[in-house]
């Protein structure tokens, strides 16, 4: 009895210990791909619900391993939140952001890029000091990019309250993003300074599905209108959706009805048969 116990701690230890092998390799591999620039980015345009005008789009981090294998964003962002090198993904997406950023607006002088922070890109400086200047390198405005901060990087913290209000000063639109997701409040979505609210897929999936859930998503939509904020409708997949959300005068949408994430030519492509607002 006892013996057999032994063996099957042993066992448990040894899987355990593969795995966070297995996860530290992993990490390794992210970081080499991190600091060697092969962190590619897409682009998924965002358009204004009520023109059909595109108004600019949310840049996402794209990781393919060595060996080929496409990593999903949600599992190598959490694995570099972990491993505690997220700020270096952000940096990295943000270069090449204000790269394209450069380029797009040659064509498309209003259009402006969404970047995701981290919450721990919120307890550190670095991001928006480096943003400020890569911006003025290139002889962007701070209004071509836009924030967008979770609902959980919203956490009662002085310093990312303080660092929210200085991406403001500097003239960044800040979004919370993923909005419905986390258990915050009005009052407490009141306490930071915001501009845009984006409204979770999750509710938008129920739009004519899920009395229930419909109703919540009306009560985010009348909360954002009284904390003045506009909104960003995301997951957007049917014209049922859009006119559901126009009808409830949400402001913006995203989603696979009106593009997939796109690399820097498909979107200007996209921009191109689509007038810009
Ligand atoms: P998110 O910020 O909520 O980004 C939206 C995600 O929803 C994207 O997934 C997008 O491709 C997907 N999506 C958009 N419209 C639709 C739709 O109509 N239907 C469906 N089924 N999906 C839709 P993606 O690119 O896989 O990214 C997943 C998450 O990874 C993002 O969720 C974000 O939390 C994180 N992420 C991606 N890039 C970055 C980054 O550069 N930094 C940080 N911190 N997080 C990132
Ligand atoms: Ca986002
Ligand atoms: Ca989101
Ligand atoms: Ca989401």
């Amino acid at each position: 009895g006892a013996a057999f116990g032994l063996v099957l701690v042993a066992l448990w230890f040894l899987l355990i210990l593969r795995y966070s092998r297995h996860q530290l390799s992993l990490a390794t591999e992210l970081r080499r791909a991190v600091a060697g620039e092969h962190i590619r980015v897409q682009y998924q345009p965002v358009v204004e619900l009520a023109t059909g005008h595109c108004i600019g789009a949310e840049v996402l981090a794209r990781w393919t391993r060595d060996d080929g294998e496409v990593m999903r964003p949600d599992v190598f962002i959490a694995l570099a939140e972990e491993a505690g090198f997220i700020q270096d993904v952000t940096l990295a997406v943000m270069r090449i952001a204000v790269r394209d950023l450069t380029q797009l607006r040659r064509e498309f002088p209003g259009i402006a890029v969404n970047l995701n922070l981290a919450p721990a890109d919120l307890q550190d400086e670095r991001v928006g000091t480096t943003l400020a200047s890569s911006l003025a390198a290139a002889g962007l405005p701070p209004d071509a990019i836009k924030l967008e901060i979770t609902e959980r990087a919203l956490v009662n913290s002085n310093t990312s309250r303080a660092l929210i209000r200085d991406f403001r000063r500097r003239g960044h639109e800040v979004a919370v993003d993923d909005f419905g997701t986390g258990y915050s409040s009005l009052s407490y979505l009141q306490t930071f300074e915001l501009d845009v609210l984006k409204i979770d897929k999750s509710f938008v999936d129920a739009i004519g599905k899920e009395a229930a859930t419909s109703q919540v998503i009306v009560h985010v939509i009348e909360m954002a209108r009284s904390l003045g904020l506009a909104t960003v409708a995301e997951g957007v997949e049917t014209a049922e959706q859009e006119r559901w959300l126009q009808e409830h005068r949400v402001a913006f949408g995203q989603g696979y009805y009106y593009s997939k994430p796109l690399d820097l030519e498909g979107y200007v492509e996209f921009l191109r048969r689509r007038r810009t607002a």
